[in-house]
């Protein structure tokens, strides 16, 4: 469908691709995978007419192209959907659907009715039920992605090729993005797939071509390739080496690749807060350290929409979430476990089941009526996820050890299906047990793609339990560590405020 012939380019310095001979099947998704700095988006670039190679020949469909364009190339048939969505965020979905191919009535105008009713149709395929008349900017980066895939598809592209397009997806999202690659490939199109995301790579791809400082070193089908050995060919190192450094390392290595999922700007309140500007990446735990009264709080809950703010904003996944509004942050999927669980969160007297439920109600209610089937499930899955301690669901909350109430706390904020959580103190007074099945949940939590916001007193847990740590002194952030520098030394440094920087 779609090749190069040791193609190379080179930037001043730098030789991007060096030689690569890279080959695209009829009906293939193929995933091109790298290290950062390998050359993936380069070769992407060659392949979709953004860049000229300096030597060498891109063939489509057996014919040498030199597309002048991405537009181009679009025209041909390959169309490419990046990370940042391509599109014009400013006009409605349905014409981005359709941007130079809309549906014509007499006299050659637009016909804007048919083209709504298109759109609707397209997109209620691809699970996007929103008015179609909206700006495509106010539908989230996930829906805008799917628009973005439809748009390709239905404009008959022959080659589809995705630079990173789940980092900032939701599960479902991911789901509904995967089905499309499935048909697609049912109708004989191409797929080329970029991501650091391994189980994605295995679940969707059929062939796999790794690029090293800008060589292709491998290329073949990814059935029965060793997930350790596909590392090692990415990293150029040994198989046993990698074995040692651990799939760990590589997953905290792909994850500082994503775009954040959470970004809260100059976050300022009189006397509170001063420019308070921090990012988590989905995947990420981000510690906030500093000592009582720093701020850590009431940063997190001017995250959450309960701290009403002088100036500056938060966004989930690029979209804004409108200020000073607890309801707003937690329909942008923000969840805050609060400091004092009990003025805050936890109703002692009600049971563990009412306790969950309470705030997910809404979410689990058709048309105003909620199933106490429904209810039952939830709750039924979470006590048992968070291997919650009662004698049943219809236990009060307040007859639990504190540890267990922590955990129904975290399992009604679990049960709205949040995108970011900003934890305050969340092992503060649980027992050591507890403590430690707590601390594995948030990473399990992480590891899903939620992004965790992780305030601790607790330096040792701060430092064992963060990738990241943001230091606040007096409302302000002074400080951010990251990988080795995360050590209670650094983080105890930057809050005296004897460091250099
Ligand atoms: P990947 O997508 O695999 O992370 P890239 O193709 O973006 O890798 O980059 C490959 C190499 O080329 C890197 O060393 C990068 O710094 C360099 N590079 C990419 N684009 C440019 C550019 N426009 N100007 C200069 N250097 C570039
Ligand atoms: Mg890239």
């Amino acid at each position: 469908m779609l090749e190069t012939d040791g193609v190379r380019k080179a930037f001043p310095g730098v030789t991007a691709l060096d030689g690569v001979s890279f080959s695209l099947g009829t009906g293939e998704v193929h995933a091109l995978v790298g290290e950062n700095g390998a050359g993936k988006s380069t070769l992407i670039k060659v392949l979709t007419g953004v860049y000229r190679a300096d030597a060498g020949q891109v063939r489509y469909r057996g014919e040498p192209v030199s597309f002048a364009s991405p537009l181009d190339a679009q025209r041909a048939g390959i169309a490419t959907i990046y990370q940042e969505v391509n599109l014009v965020p400013q006009m409605s979905v349905a014409r981005n659907l359709f941007l130079g191919r809309e549906p014509r009535g007499r006299f050659g105008l637009i016909d804007f009715a048919a083209m709504r009713e298109r759109a609707g149709e397209v997109l209620r395929g691809y699970g996007i039920g929103s008015d179609v008349r909206r700006p495509l900017g106010s539908l989230g980066l996930g829906a805008q992605q799917m628009v973005a895939l439809a748009r390709a598809i239905e404009a008959h592209a022959q080659v589809v090729v995705m630079d990173e397009p789940t980092s900032s997806l939701q599960p479902r999202e991911v789901d509904r993005l995967f089905r499309a690659i499935g048909d697609l490939r049912g109708q004989g199109r191409s797929v080329v797939y970029v991501s650091h995301r391994l189980e994605e790579l295995y679940r969707i791809c059929d062939r796999v071509t790794v690029l090293r400082d800008g060589r292709l070193v491998h290329t073949g089908p990814l059935a029965g390739l060793d997930r350790l050995r596909l590392i090692s060919l990415m990293l150029g190192r040994d198989l046993d080496a990698v074995r040692s450094e651990g799939l760990t390392r590589f997953a905290e290595r792909a994850r500082s690749h994503a775009a954040p999922l959470l970004r809260a700007t100059n976050l300022s309140r009189r006397h509170v807060l001063d420019e308070v500007s921090l990012a988590v990446r989905p995947g990420e735990i981000v510690g906030l350290g500093g000592l009582l009264g720093s701020g850590r709080s009431e940063t997190a809950k001017a995250i959450a929409g309960a701290l009403p703010l002088d100036s500056g904003g938060v966004s989930v996944a690029g979209e804004a979430v409108p200020p000073g509004s607890v309801g707003s942050a937690i329909r942008a999927g923000i969840n805050l476990l609060p400091e004092d669980r009990k003025a805050e969160g936890i109703v002692a007297t009600l049971s563990v089941r009412e306790n969950i439920a309470l705030a997910a109600l809404p979410r689990l209610s058709r048309a105003g009526i909620v199933s106490e089937g429904d209810v039952d499930r939830v709750v039924d899955r979470f006590m048992r996820r968070l291997r919650i301690k009662a004698a049943g669901p219809g236990q009060p909350v307040g007859e639990l050890s504190g540890g267990n109430q922590q955990k129904v706390l975290l399992a009604r904020w679990l049960a709205m299906n949040p995108r970011v959580l900003l934890l305050d103190e969340p092992t503060r007074g649980i027992d050591v047990g507890a403590k430690a099945e707590v601390q594995v949940l948030i990473d399990e939590l992480a590891e899903e793609g939620l992004a965790v916001l992780l305030i601790s007193s607790d330096l040792e847990e701060l430092v064992e339990g963060s990738q990241r740590v943001v230091v606040l002194r007096d409302g302000a952030v002074v400080g951010e560590l990251s990988g080795a520098d995360v050590t209670e030394e650094k983080i105890m440094a930057a809050i005296a405020g004897t460091t250099d920087d």
